[in-house]
Parts: structure tokens; sequence; C-alpha cells
């Protein structure tokens, strides 16, 4: 039987997305999946060329360390400072992951005890929420408000539940709205994370997807590091999701804990992947990343733009690689999602099922082919139309 930490998790999102669309598949449809965010662009060709080279080394065929390699935290460290002018130790405030949501899982781990409490996001990227029940404690989802720009309105938590809370997550830009935070938003972020003595944690994952203002890190606001830990990915910034390669960086205390953790569960990220993370993170990179910006941006003004046409409400902000919509009139955004999926075959994420305050949208992720985009948007006008 199973154990009963895991009964009390909601089916996952991305498996029951899954099950409609391989059903529509199997019944002739031509599906276009417009929902999970899987970029459709290939890893830059240098990468995987490091890879290969890497992978002839009979020194990488050995086990890793569980931190990750000098030379990786090394590169993380001078990316980092580049990227945001924020310095990190390499040898004690940087570990490498194998990819972010390993960490962002492992941390509730470290920290949570039984009958805790964290604050997560809602809607929010669902790991935040079920790594919190598997350790047994309880999450306090937050709702995320279109008035407030998808953030956080600090004065409708509990008293109670702020003094208790050990951890709350934090995810700008983010997922599923797309939003992003001000230097104002993460001021009070840090202040909120001292003041009750919480850990706060940073999912940067989205950090390289923005149109023109870089987003900021919560370590470019002062005293951070006293209280937090930023998540960090390779994934989204260069197509490598199938890679599994991240980082955190952090208070050293933080980083120890996930450390402890992840040191009795896994044994780190294969060698020859992190050489070829070194080579993503060197500056001449940067023009693949601005690449795949400049496509995506091209994207979410067509598609924002032929929705908007046909009267559909589209949340406007220039990060990620998502729209987030409002359902169609008096539908369900789980009736939305499945209305075009059934009628036009087109997959599209309900927004309630990145929690309760998600009801009312639908996500679209602008990671298929731009013809397949293109496709989807005439479909979805002709839903209109009949
Ligand atoms: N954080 C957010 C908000 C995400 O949307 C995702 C993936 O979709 C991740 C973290 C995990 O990314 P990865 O494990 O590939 O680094």
């Amino acid at each position: 039987m199973l154990s009963s930490r895991l009964s009390r998790l909601p089916k996952y999102l991305f498996a029951e997305i899954d099950e409609a669309k391989n059903e529509a598949m199997r019944s002739g449809i031509d599906v276009i999946d417009l929902s999970i965010g899987d970029p459709d662009l290939p890893t830059p060709r240098p990468i995987i060329d490091t890879l290969y080279e890497a992978a002839l080394k009979p020194e990488n065929h050995k086990y890793p360390s569980y931190a990750g390699m000098i030379s990786f935290r090394k590169a993380i460290s001078e990316w980092f400072e580049r990227r945001f002018g924020v310095l990190f130790d390499p040898n004690s405030e940087i570990i490498a992951l194998i990819g972010s949501k390993e960490g962002i899982a492992h941390i509730h781990w470290a920290y949570l005890e039984e009958g805790d409490i964290s604050i997560v996001p809602d809607p929010g990227y669902p790991v935040y929420n079920n790594a919190t029940i598997l350790t047994g404690a309880t999450p306090y989802k937050v709702p995320l408000r279109e008035e407030n720009n998808f953030f956080i309105d600090f004065d409708t938590i509990p008293e109670d539940v702020k003094q208790k809370a050990k951890i709350i997550f934090i995810n700008y830009p983010n997922n599923p709205t797309s939003a992003g935070a001000s230097y104002e938003n993460l001021e009070k972020v840090v202040w909120f994370a001292k003041k009750y003595n919480i850990i706060l944690c940073s999912d940067l994952a989205y950090s390289e997807i923005y149109e023109d203002e870089k987003p900021l890190s919560i370590f470019n606001i002062p005293g951070a590091k006293d209280v937090a830990i930023e998540f960090h990915s390779l994934s989204k910034t260069f197509n490598m999701t199938g890679w599994r390669v991240g980082f955190a960086v952090g208070n050293k205390n933080l980083i120890n804990g996930l450390l402890a953790i992840k040191s009795n569960v896994d044994s780190g990220v294969f060698n020859a992947i992190q050489e070829a993370g070194i080579r993503a993170l060197q500056p001449d990179m940067e023009k693949y990343t601005q690449e795949t910006r400049e496509i995506i941006s091209r994207r979410k003004k067509f598609m924002t733009e032929s929705l908007e046409k046909i009267g559909l409400k589209v949340y406007k902000s220039k990060y990620t690689f998502y729209i987030w919509v409002k359902n169609l009139e008096g539908h369900s955004s789980k009736d939305t999602a499945k209305k075009f999926l059934k009628e036009i075959g087109v997959v599209v994420t309900p927004g309630s099922g990145f929690g309760e305050a998600g009801e009312g949208y639908f996500r679209i992720s602008l990671t298929a082919p731009d013809d397949r985009i293109k496709e989807a948007s005439e479909r979805i006008k002709k839903l209109f139309i009949s």
C-alpha cells in the first residue's frame, strides 16, 4: 500500500493533462500541445559539443561530488556576478542541482518538521505545495491576485500563520501567471522573512526569459543573504530541460542544509553535464539566449494580439514564455481547457490546476514551433466564430 504521505498529494497536474491529450491523439485528433513549459528550440550547439568531449574523459565516468565540481560552481559565481552584480563564494554559497526541481523539493526535507507550515503561492508551481505535504508539514496557500500584479498581499496572511511558518516560496518571473516582481515587492518579502524568521526560497527558473527589463534576484536586496536561498535552472535559459542541471545560491547554512539532504538521496550531477553547464554560462552564450528571447517575444505578441482580437482577456507581461488568459465566458478553467482539447485539439493548462486561486484563468505555453502556434490561434478563432 502507498504511504499516507503519497495519498495526500493531489494528482500531478501534467500527468492528468497527458492522459486527456493521449486519449485525444488516440482518437485521431491532430493535437497542438501548448500546456507544458518545455522549449521546442534546441540546446545551443557549443553546449552539446562540450558534453561530447567531456563524456569521453574517463575521470568524468566516476561519481561526481555532492556539491558539484568546483569549476562549475566558479562558473556559476562568475555568471551571477555578471548578471546580477552579486558575489557568492563558490566553496560555501553555491550548490549544483539535478535540475532546480530537485533542489526545490529537497529544501523542504531539510527544514520542515511534521506539523510545520510553509507559505506557498496560489496559483503556483506545484512542487512547493507537494514537497511540503510529503514532509508532513502543511502548506498555507497565499492567493496571488491580478489586482496586486500577482504578488503576495502579506496583510491577508493570518498572524498565527506568519508566526508559525518556516518557509516561504516566491517565484518571479512567475509560473503560471507570467508576472514579474518589482524591487519594492522583493524588498517587502525580505523584510517579511526577517521579521518572522522564515526561510525565504526564491525560484528564478525564468530569470532569462524577459522582453526588456531584466528580472532581479532576491540577492539584489540588501540583507537577503541572511535569510534566503535562490534556485536557478539551465533548463529554460538554454533549452536544456532534458539535461537536468541547475543550481542554488544563497545563505551558507541553507546551502549546507540542502547538501545534507542531497548527500543522502542522490550522488550529484554527471560531471560531463557540469562541464557543458560551464560552457553554457560563458559570456559568448548570451547571443543564443537573446535569440530565444526574441523568438518568444515575437510569439507572445502574435498570440496575445490574436486572442485579444476575439475578445479574450490576456494578462500583459513581458516575462516567461507563458500567457495567462481569462476563461471562456461562463466556463471554469477546467471546462475551458476541455473545450479547447475536444473541439479544436489545442492543449492548454487550466489555471485551477495550479491552485484554487488560479480558477478563472488558463495558461498557454509558447513552446511550440511558430507554425503550430499560428495554427492554434486559427483554431481558437474558429471556435469563437462557431
Ligand atoms: N520552477 C518553475 C517555476 C518551473 O516552472 C519549473 C519547470 O517547469 C522548474 C522550477 C523546474 O525546472 P528544472 O527542474 O528543469 O530546473
